[in-house]
């Protein structure tokens, strides 16, 4: 179900299944997207400094909280920290205002959002601290690809526990997979419906018809059977209750071939070797 978590390598429980609130503004819009989730079982929300909304996720979170009778250990938030507040101090300080806008004593999941050359070392060293202070639960990066966790392994003392990268039928992420399972290391979807420009797929329209699904149903499950914890977006009420509902049904071995064979290494998002 919604509830249901991957436990990570330190021990902490991470629900399988979340919102992402990338371009759900500030505001109206992300306070009723997170809070409309929470009501319909979500437990995990995926926010970055970068997405500018912080405030209203903190804010829905509160609101939740108080309306619902759950406490604060039912839920587990993320936040990342910006490719131009990236070094040690830098970082720190970036932690600070991100708990400042969510209204947080701690946060569950704080992530490097990508991983800026010559700087990633040092941010990195900044959530071990933020993690032995406890201040996080958890800390991973985002968008690394195996030479950048290998680099960053020969200096870390703590291991990723997570590392959120895209992942959809077109960018089966293979090499990353084989690494990350190998190190323990919680692999994340972002874009996990390919920001919708899979939705029209005709092979994944027949396994969805087969099972009584939709398309982004079909998607989102293949994702939680190949161990990928995932993270779709949606403010709008009824998808957000679609979305989340792939926990009755199972892709058989067959149909998780015929998406696989979708694979084309093809990405919507910057690539991790060239971004600005
Ligand atoms: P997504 O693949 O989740 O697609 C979202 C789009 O699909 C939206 O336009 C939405 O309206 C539409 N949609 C959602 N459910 C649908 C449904 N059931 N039927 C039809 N259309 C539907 O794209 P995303 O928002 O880019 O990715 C999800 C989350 O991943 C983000 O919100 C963010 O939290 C995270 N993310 C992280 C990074 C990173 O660098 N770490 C980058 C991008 C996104």
């Amino acid at each position: 179900n919604l509830q249901a978590t991957t436990t990570l390598h330190n021990g902490v429980k991470m629900p399988w299944f979340g919102l992402g609130v990338y371009k759900a503004q500030d505001g109206n819009e992300v306070i009723q997207a997170v809070k409309t989730a929470i009501k319909h079982g979500y437990r995990s929300i995926d926010t970055a400094a970068a997405y500018n909304n912080e405030e209203g996720v903190g804010q829905a979170v509160r609101e939740a909280l108080e309306e619902s009778g759950l406490s604060r250990d039912d839920l587990f938030i993320t936040s990342k920290v910006w490719n131009s507040d990236q070094g040690y101090e830098s970082t720190l300080a970036a932690f600070e205002s991100t708990m400042t806008k969510l209204g947080l004593e701690q946060l569950d999941l704080y992530l490097v959002h990508w991983p800026v050359k010559e700087k990633y070392k040092d941010t990195w060293r900044a959530l071990e601290k933020l993690y032995k202070d406890g201040r996080v639960r958890a800390i991973g990066v985002s968008n690394f690809q195996v030479h950048h966790l290998q680099d960053l392994l020969q200096d870390a003392q703590i291991k990723p526990m997570v590392n959120q990268v895209e992942y959809h039928p077109r960018l089966a992420q293979l090499e990353l997979r084989d690494f990350c399972k190998g190190q323990e290391i919680q692999l994340e979807a972002w874009s996990p419906l390919m920001q919708g420009k899979l939705l029209d797929n005709a092979t994944l329209q027949e396994i969805a018809d087969n099972h009584g699904k939709s398309v982004a149903q079909v998607i989102l499950r293949w994702d939680l059977q190949n161990g990928f914890v995932t993270i779709p977006k949606s403010t709008t009420e009824h998808r957000i209750i679609e979305n989340a509902d792939v926990f009755n049904f199972e892709l058989s071995s067959d149909d998780m071939e015929k998406i696989n064979g979708l694979n084309e290494n093809l990405r919507v998002g910057s690539d991790p070797d060239n971004f600005n």
